[in-house]
């Protein structure tokens, strides 16, 4: 079932399994965004330490994304929307991850691994 994950924490703020799917990333409790910008790449960064991001230069690099934010290239689950599947063609699903992550510039998630701890606590 596609959802947003809802981490548990300890304590210490590590990531324990997500309550609804009981899946576990690993890592703390990290939330991040993103920014586009205007040139066609899009900027990842920890909301709370922005000064550290990631630039995701490619459209190649955008389904990925947009798949930790909420999409889903399609529901069969056989490509991550860089691949056709029996259904839908990459040239399509690049342009529609594009437009989703539009749509949701601004949301935060908790990181699935964009950074290490060491990078957003040093
Ligand atoms: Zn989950
Ligand atoms: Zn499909």
């Amino acid at each position: 079932m596609p959802h947003v994950h809802q981490f548990a924490f300890d304590t210490a703020l590590r990531c324990q399994a997500c309550i609804i799917c009981g899946q576990s990333q690993g890592g703390r409790q990290v939330k991040i965004q993103y920014k586009l910008h205007s040139w066609g790449a899009i900027e990842v960064f920890p909301v709370d330490r922005s000064a550290k991001s990631l630039l995701i230069p490619t459209d190649w690099d955008f389904p990925s994304l947009a798949s930790s934010w909420g999409w889903e290239a399609c529901e069969c689950g056989a490509t991550d929307g860089t691949i056709d599947c029996p259904h839908r063609v990459a040239d399509k699903m690049i342009p529609e991850a594009w437009e989703f992550l539009q749509e949701h510039e601004g949301e935060t998630i908790y990181d699935p691994g964009y950074f290490t701890i060491e990078e957003v606590y040093e």
